[in-house]
């Protein structure tokens, strides 16, 4: 008995041993190289991206609402706002309004670099609620606004300003640069991005590293992380939707069947809801548990992520308590649609019911599928599957060339934040790429925190002149860095 609890005495003085070291040899995966030069913004970069707001370029559900007069001033905005880029550039319209910058290198031996973002913007659901109109590009109290500031024309006019800036300076890159701009993101992104990735793969390209939107520098947002950290999504989540229906013999309510369309349906979503996904640690989350880990103010924090495998419960626990901490670690699922009846006193024939999964890196479609089918065990329910289904891609390493540069350029700009990577929840256009690059990655250079998150396809989407200003030396910086090694 004696020795037993010796030889648990020594177990457990091991295991608090090996923690405390683990712990504080968790070392800072931060780079600090100096900070760039400041360079100066000309003024005629807010004009420009006050131009930019103003012309409703607006993606609909609905196709025959497509208004092409709009997409076609965009192109000739860009073309006369920025002269150098337009003489000095190949430029190519895919499906008459997604738009490819080519910037050739002086060295065709080295894989080439993308840069993208998109064009088009979601509809403004009622313009009487905006402060400034949502068209209007106007400038009030330091910062622009309208409908797709933040998302995505500061990464369409970021990078524009950017090239020419550097064509000013009679930069020359050695690998080549590519912008490329999709028209239908909000959309799916087929006849924008897939149609440039294909243009692209035929020509041969396959880039060292693509960059599209996805996360932003955040302020407030990262539990236990006082300063603010710019997030790199290094993987997204896949987008699976199931529509399920029932049809069962209907009738007069006043005598109703022991089971109708229904409850059966109302049963299976009950059953979907009551068995969540469970949880994965994928690779991204991983990884932005070793970049962000070291960086957390608290002691406990540092020491559970430098031990992810003996507080696996404690993390999990943590992150599923908030809905965007658990569609970290879960495929979820949302019904979005639910539809039955037409009158009180019917018995509806027919139930349906929509339901929505966002998969982590690593769940495929056949998976959720199979899932679905085994939980609500009823072969009376037909499952069909949504239009714009896309698996979930791949996770880019963050030991890469890509990462690198980009984790560089980021401490250069905005030298007081931290970089991480992470999994980005939503779909963005730069799925469609990966049969051109295995090093994708989702960042824009603007500060995101509880004031304008919610602006995000929302009301008053505005941004800073000063966060304008910093995405242009952002992409300006990424550039030089990417382009003369
Ligand atoms: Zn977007």
């Amino acid at each position: 008995m004696k020795n037993l609890l010796i030889i648990s005495l020594i177990l457990v003085g091991a295991l608090v041993g090996y923690i405390i070291f683990t712990t504080f040899t968790f070392s800072s995966k931060q780079i600090q190289p100096d900070p760039a030069e400041k360079i100066l913004i000309p003024n005629s970069a807010i004009e420009n991206f006050s131009r930019a707001l103003s012309i409703p370029t607006i993606s609909h559900e609905d196709p025959a609402n497509f208004d092409p007069s709009a997409f076609y001033e965009f192109a000739r905005f860009l073309k006369e706002a920025y002269p150098l880029s337009s003489s000095q550039l190949e430029i190519t319209y895919i499906n008459e309004f997604s738009i490819i910058y080519k910037w050739e290198g002086s060295d065709n031996s080295l894989p080439p670099i993308i840069l993208m973002g998109h064009i088009d913007v979601v509809p403004v659901e009622d313009p009487t609620q905006w402060t400034e109109p949502p068209f209007s590009g106007n400038i009030r109290d330091g910062k622009i606004w309208g409908r797709g500031a933040i998302d995505d024309k500061i990464s369409v006019i970021g990078n524009m300003e950017a090239v020419e800036i550097l064509l000013q300076e009679e930069y020359k890159p050695n690998r080549t640069v590519y912008l490329c701009f999709g028209h239908d993101e909000e959309i799916g992104g087929e006849k924008g991005a897939s149609a440039i990735v294909d243009h692209l793969k035929n020509r041969g390209v396959n880039a060292a590293f693509v960059l599209d939107e996805g996360f932003a520098i955040t302020q407030g947002m990262v539990p236990g992380i006082t300063k603010d950290v710019a997030l790199i999504g290094t993987a997204e989540k896949g987008f699976v939707t199931l529509e399920l229906s029932v049809s069962i013999e209907g009738g007069h309510s006043s005598m109703p069947a022991h089971e109708t369309s229904i409850d059966v349906m109302a049963k299976a979503v009950t059953k979907l809801k009551d068995n969540p996904f469970p949880y994965l640690i994928s690779q991204p989350v991983q990884d932005f548990m070793a970049y962000a880990g070291p960086e957390m103010n608290s002691f406990t924090s540092r020491m559970a992520f430098a031990n992810p495998s003996i507080f696996r419960p404690l993390i999990i626990s943590t992150l599923s308590k908030e809905p965007s901490g658990n569609a970290l670690i879960r495929t979820t699922t949302s019904p979005t649609i639910f539809r039955a009846g037409i009158k009180d006193n019917i018995i509806p024939i027919q139930a349906k019911a929509t339901v929505n999964f966002r998969t982590l890196p690593g769940t495929t479609m056949q998976d959720v599928k199979d899932r679905v089918l085994t939980l609500i065990d009823d072969d009376r329910i037909v499952i069909k599957e949504g239009t714009f289904n896309s698996e979930a891609p791949g996770s880019s390493q963050v030991e890469t060339f890509g990462y690198e540069t980009l984790h560089q350029s980021i401490k250069e700009i905005f030298p007081q934040v931290i970089v991480a990577p992470n999994l980005v929840l939503g779909a963005t256009d730069s799925r469609h790429y990966y049969p051109i690059s295995d090093q994708i990655y989702r960042f824009v250079p603007f500060y995101l925190n509880k004031d304008n998150i919610s602006t995000f396809h929302g009301t008053d989407e505005h941004l800073a002149i000063s966060d304008l200003e910093n995405a242009i030396r952002f992409y300006r910086q990424l550039i030089l860095n990417a382009t003369s090694k």
